[in-house]
């Protein structure tokens, strides 16, 4: 099994990554020096705390000398409960994108207790669970970057990780594929393998030519990303297009292998159940069109 096979562990990689993006971007020397090392080394695994509407987070941090003291609950915790650290954005000032901070917290911090995981359709093997901030107080040496800066790490963080989405999107459709390629080259009907047939064929093509779109997609968007250059509307783009890419090949591949394909026999009906998270998690893809719309067409006149 490569990681394509299973979206758990890119998904994983992909929250992990957001949740040290804070540290690794905004924190300081020392806090890099300190926590950093196990972070990235993979001893320390991360989960990456914010809301779906991140202006209007209500999770509350208040100061008291150079302790922070957290109330709140923060639902839909990718590792919740079973992380080592959480990157969680709270608010310490008033309403709005301004008043929000980001702390890094332990585990095991007293008062951070996790619900029973959420049951869903699909990623049974990544926990994701409601967290609950009851009076954790954490030292100031644990905030990253200023007080008020969270909103924007927050999207720093988010514009990166669309780009891991967007790419573990692709490797789910890349694994549907396969799969259905396989198995329409063994099975036949009507005296001949599937693979002969033109309506699959063409079914087939357009699925592989998705996938190199999109793979293309992504890839530009990190390279811009890896030159310094201004990357968030292509990286709304890649998580859109790739995660519909997704969703759309991997039904398609259930479709090629008839009722096979709906069977847990196969891989193919749980990589469909696996993708549509894609299409929600980091900015559903409503979210990713009123960004990319307002990188083309402007602000909305309110
Ligand atoms: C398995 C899983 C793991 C997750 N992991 C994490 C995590 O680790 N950390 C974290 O912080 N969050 C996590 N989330 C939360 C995820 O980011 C949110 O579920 C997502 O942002 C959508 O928010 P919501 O569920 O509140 O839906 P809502 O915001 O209520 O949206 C419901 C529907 O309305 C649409 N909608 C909402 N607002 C608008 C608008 N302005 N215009 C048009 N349409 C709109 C949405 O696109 C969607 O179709 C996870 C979610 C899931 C399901």
């Amino acid at each position: 099994m490569c990681i394509r096979d299973s979206l758990t562990v890119g998904l994983g990689v992909s929250v992990h990554t957001l949740a040290c993006h804070a540290l690794a971007g905004y924190g300081t020397k020392e806090q890099q020096r300190e926590h950093l090392p196990a972070m990235l080394g993979g001893r320390l695994l991360g989960a990456y705390c914010l809301c779906s509407d991140a202006a209007s987070l209500r999770t509350r941090a208040t100061r008291d000398g150079d302790t922070w003291t957290l109330e709140g609950t923060k639902a839909w915790i990718t590792h919740g409960g079973v992380a080592d650290f959480y990157t969680v954005l709270a608010r310490t000032g008033g309403e709005g994108a301004h008043g929000i901070t980001a702390f890094l917290v332990p585990g095991d911090a007293p008062g951070l207790t996790a619900a029973a995981p959420e049951r869903k359709m699909g990623m049974k093997g990544s926990p994701t669970a409601q967290l609950h901030f009851d009076g954790v107080q954490v030292p100031d040496a644990r905030r990253l970057g200023e007080e008020g800066q969270g909103f924007a790490i927050a999207l720093s963080a988010l514009d990166s990780g669309r780009l891991g989405i967007a790419a573990c999107a692709i490797g789910v459709a890349q694994a549907a594929l396969d799969e259905a390629l396989t198995f329409v080259a063994e099975r036949r009907q009507f005296g001949r393998p599937l693979a002969d047939f033109q309506g699959l064929r063409f079914m087939i093509a357009d699925m592989a030519t998705q996938i190199e779109a999109g793979r293309s997609l992504y890839l530009a968007a990190a390279r811009l990303r890896d030159a310094g250059k201004p990357f968030a509307k292509q990286a709304a783009m890649a998580k859109l297009f790739c995660t519909d890419v997704g969703m759309r090949v991997t039904t398609d591949a259930v479709q090629l292998m008839g009722g096979y394909g709906y069977t847990a026999d196969f891989p193919a009906e749980r990589y469909m159940r696996e993708a549509k998270v894609l299409q929600i998690v980091e900015g559903t893809n409503q979210i990713q069109r009123m960004v990319v719309a307002r990188h083309v067409a402007g602000p909305e006149s309110r």
